[in-house]
């Protein structure tokens, strides 16, 4: 199959593979921006996934003038008004430190027995002069500790509804099909295929 490429507005390796372990049995294939020479952070001030996505999207149209996507994703908690939100990367501080984040959320909840919780991703497409959004909901709880070694960022604290086991010890296979990014993905998949 001749695959169409949607550039993808990340530098987050996992966030590629996943997105592009989705796209397999579809006619699009993400690349990531550094393939087209974009290697800087780009700006995410927004306060909302919404406007990050789309001021994400924006940036690299405004200078790419290719027709692309971005992504922005995070962890909201039931039991801390639905923190971390926009801040799950750097919950913790500055660093951006997974397992300093890992640790700051199980000791917030320490003595709390409401762990539920949900991932949540939006996509904002930028596709033949307009800007779409998607969005990716994927409830669960807040495990009590870490367990597994797959995934990324709060993986092995997030047990998916409907399952026993972190995202990072369930096969990978399993959180491709169910996980919020996929979830947006589906949803800009179905989008592209009857806008194409
Ligand atoms: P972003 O890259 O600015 O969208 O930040 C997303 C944050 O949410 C990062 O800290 C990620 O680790 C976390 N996150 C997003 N999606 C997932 C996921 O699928 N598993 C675990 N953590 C995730």
């Amino acid at each position: 199959m001749n695959k169409q490429t949607l550039v993808f507005a990340t530098a987050n390796l996992h966030k590629l593979e996943e997105v592009n372990q989705k796209l397999a049995d579809t006619p699009f294939i993400a690349v990531a921006m550094k393939t087209l020479g974009v290697t800087e952070d780009i700006p995410e001030t927004g306060n909302t996934m919404e406007e990050n996505a789309h001021q994400k999207a924006q940036y690299l149209y405004d200078k790419l003038q290719i027709d692309c996507f971005a992504e922005d994703s995070g962890l909201e908690i039931e039991a801390l008004d639905m923190a971390p939100g926009i801040y799950t990367a750097r919950y913790a501080g500055p660093q951006r430190n997974n397992d300093d984040n890992m640790e700051k959320v199980l000791s917030q909840l320490q003595d709390i027995d409401h762990r539920q919780a949900q991932f949540r991703a939006v996509i904002s497409l930028r596709f033949k002069g307009a800007y779409y959004s998607f969005e990716g909901i994927i409830k669960g709880t807040i495990a009590h500790e870490k367990t597994g070694e797959g995934g990324f960022g709060y993986d092995p604290i997030f047990i998916p509804e409907g399952y026993d086991k972190s995202f990072a010890e369930l096969d990978a296979g399993i959180k491709t099909s169910i996980s919020h990014r996929a979830k947006a993905v589906n949803a800009m998949v179905d989008f592209l295929l009857t806008a194409t």
